[in-house]
């Protein structure tokens, strides 16, 4: 039941980090250290920060996810990342099918289900984003649009264990746009509904996170609507201060 389900707050830092940023995943460890934390808390880097994010994170539970990867295991794929070398890196977790990949790399649900099984084969959780674009949402299709990334985006053998969901409107992301709270739950009500469809019994425990202008003002509400499961956070994950104002939602 959704009750039982441990939330996950997820920063993902896109394409931003360097040796200077190193202090806000060091200061952040720090600042939890003593905390008894009601949920999960992760750090999706650049993969070229992930082995040193997590050795300024030593000794917190603070763990290291990925952006992408390849769905192949190796190969000629130059500039592309596999699974198995994130996790050989210290990732737990990596993203896969967020917009920006979907619209900037023209993904489709295919290739981000082949991507989260890739992510599965090597024991990572596949963090698996779905939304609707602003024309789909004005256009009524929202749901539809959910329904449709669930089933084409989501591979045979997910569990609650493998497999986490991030709902993030593309037109909330980056923007300071929210959508209300009565859209929030409509949409995930309709997420976990949909998750049963492909997941079985496994769809009642997914922890179905939201995405789109987290910030700390705004965490406690969006984090307390029903069916969201934690957060995934982008631009407000960058600075420690920031991503603790949200993390709070659940200390
Ligand atoms: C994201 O990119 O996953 C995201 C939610 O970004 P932001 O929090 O900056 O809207």
């Amino acid at each position: 039941m959704a009750h039982t389900i441990k939330p996950l707050v997820a920063g993902n830092w896109k394409m931003n980090g360097t040796t200077a940023n190193l202090k806000e995943p060091r200061l952040l460890a720090g600042m939890l250290r003593d905390v008894k934390l009601k949920c999960d808390v992760m750090v999706c880097p650049p993969a070229t920060l992930i082995r040193r994010v997590k050795a300024v994170m030593r000794g917190s539970k603070i763990k290291a996810g990925g952006q992408d990867c390849h769905a192949a295991v190796s190969g000629a794929h130059t500039g592309d990342i596999s699974a198995d070398m994130l996790k050989d890196a210290g990732a737990t977790a990596v993203i896969v099918g967020h917009s920006e990949r979907r619209t900037n790399h023209k993904e489709t649900d295919a290739m981000v289900a082949a991507k989260a099984l890739a992510a599965h084969k090597v024991g990572l959780t596949a963090i698996i984003c779905i939304g609707e674009t602003l024309d789909e949402r004005k256009g009524g299709k929202t749901l539809e649009v959910l329904t449709s990334q669930i089933k084409g985006s989501i591979p045979a053998g997910c569990t609650a264990a493998n497999t986490v969901v991030a709902y993030e409107p593309v037109w909330a992301i980056g923007t300071g746009l929210t959508p209300t709270v009565a859209e929030i739950t409509e949409a995930h009500a309709h997420i976990r509904k949909e998750l049963s469809g492909v997941m079985g019994a496994e769809g009642a425990s997914t922890r179905i996170l939201y995405g789109g202008s987290v910030k700390p003002t705004n965490a406690a509400e969006l984090m307390a609507v029903a069916n969201v499961n934690g957060a995934l956070v982008g631009g407000a994950s960058l600075k420690a201060v920031d991503f603790i104002g949200i993390i709070k939602a659940y200390i």
